[in-house]
C-alpha cells in the first residue's frame, strides 16, 4: 500500500520534472531564436551606421556600441546553445533513470512497479475494447533448496534461467515481469484462458523435462519445476481482485502437488468480495 503510493509520487514527480524539462528546452530554444534575430537586425542596423555619411562623435560612438552589442549577442546565443544542450542531456538522463527503475536487475525484466503500471494501462486499454485479458503468477517450486543446496549464486542463474524462458512468450501482447523474488507474472491481451494456458504449459513441461547442473560445481541441481495461478482479469469486479484470483489458484497448484497451473475458480474470482 505505502510502497505503491509512493512510487506514484515518484512517478509523478518525475512527470513533472520531464515536462519542466522539456518547457524549458523549448524556452530556451525560442530564446536562442530571439536572439538571432535581434543578431541579424541589429547587423543590419551597425552597417547602415557605418554607410552614414557623417564622422561625428556622436556616430561613431553609437557604432561602437552596437559592435558591443553585436558581441553580446553572439555570446547569448552561445550560452543558449550550451544550455540547450544541457537540457538534452537531463532529458536522457531522466530517460535512462526512468528506465532502470523499471527494470529487475538480475533478470533484466520488467520490474514489480513497471508490471502495476502496465497492468493499469492494459487493464484500461482491453476494457475499452471488450477485449479478453488474463494475469498469471508463476512461482519457482522449492526454489529455497536450489539456494540451500547450491548457494545463492546458482540461485541467481536459476532465476535467470526461468527469466529466460518466460520471456520467449513475451511480445507486443504478452508481458512477462519479475513480481519478486522467485515470482513471475504474465499479462495476457487479447487471449483467452485456454490459450494464455496453453502457452504458459507448453513452458512448464519443456523446463520439467530438463535435468539442470550447476555450472560451477557440476553437480545436478536435477528437475526446475514452476507453479502457475491464472485468471481471466474480467471475471473479477476489479483488477486487483484479479490479482488475488491468480494468487488463490497459484496456492492452489502448490497444495496440489506443484509443477502444474490452476484456473481461478468463480468463488476465488469474487473471494475477498467484502474489500473493494
Ligand atoms: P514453494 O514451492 O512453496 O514456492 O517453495 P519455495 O522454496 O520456492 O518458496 P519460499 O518462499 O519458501 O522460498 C523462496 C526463496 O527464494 C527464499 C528466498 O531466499 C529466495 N529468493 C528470493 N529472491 C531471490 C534472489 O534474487 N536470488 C536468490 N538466489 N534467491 C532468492
Ligand atoms: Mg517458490
Ligand atoms: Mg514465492
Amino acid at each position: 500500500q505505502g510502497a505503491s503510493s509512493e512510487a506514484e509520487q515518484l512517478d509523478r514527480l518525475m512527470e513533472r520534472i520531464e515536462q519542466g524539462v522539456e518547457e524549458f528546452g523549448q524556452t530556451s530554444r525560442a530564446a536562442r531564436e530571439a536572439t538571432s534575430a535581434y543578431h541579424s537586425e541589429l547587423s543590419v542596423k551597425a552597417g547602415e551606421l557605418e554607410t552614414v555619411p557623417s564622422t561625428g562623435a556622436v556616430i561613431s560612438e553609437l557604432a561602437s556600441i552596437t559592435r558591443a552589442m553585436l558581441k553580446r549577442t553572439v555570446e547569448i546565443e552561445k550560452a543558449m546553445q550550451r544550455s540547450e544542450e544541457q537540457t538534452r542531456n537531463l532529458k536522457r538522463r531522466l530517460e535512462e533513470t526512468r528506465r532502470v527503475a523499471e527494470e529487475d536487475h538480475l533478470t533484466g525484466l520488467p520490474n514489480r512497479r513497471a508490471f502495476e503500471a502496465r497492468y493499469e494501462a492494459e487493464y484500461r486499454a482491453a476494457r475499452a475494447v471488450g477485449e479478453a485479458l488474463c494475469v498469471a503468477f508463476c512461482d519457482i517450486d522449492h526454489f529455497k533448496r536450489v539456494n540451500d543446496t547450491h548457494g545463492h549464486d546458482a540461485g541467481d542463474r536459476v532465476l535467470r534461467l526461468v527469466a529466460e524462458n518466460l520471456a520467449r512468450i513475451s511480445n507486443e501482447r504478452c508481458h512477462v515481469a519479475r513480481h519478486g523474488g522467485e515470482e513471475f507474472v504474465v499479462l495476457f491481451r487479447d487471449a483467452t484462458i485456454d490459450e494464455a494456458f496453453e502457452k504458459l504449459n507448453g513452458l512448464r513441461a519443456q523446463l520439467a523435462s530438463r535435468r539442470l547442473v550447476n555450472r560451477s560445481t557440476d553437480l545436478p541441481i536435477g528437475q526446475l519445476t514452476f507453479s502457475v495461478g491464472i485468471a481471466d482479469v474480467f471475471a473479477s469486479r476489479n483488477r486487483r481482485l484479479a490479482l488475488k484470483a491468480a494468487d488463490a489458484a497459484l496456492y492452489r497448484a502448490k497444495r496440489n502437488g506443484r509443477n502444474r497451473i490452476c484456473v481461478a475458480r468463480p468463488n476465488e474470482t469474487r473471494s475477498s468480495s467484502q474489500d473493494s
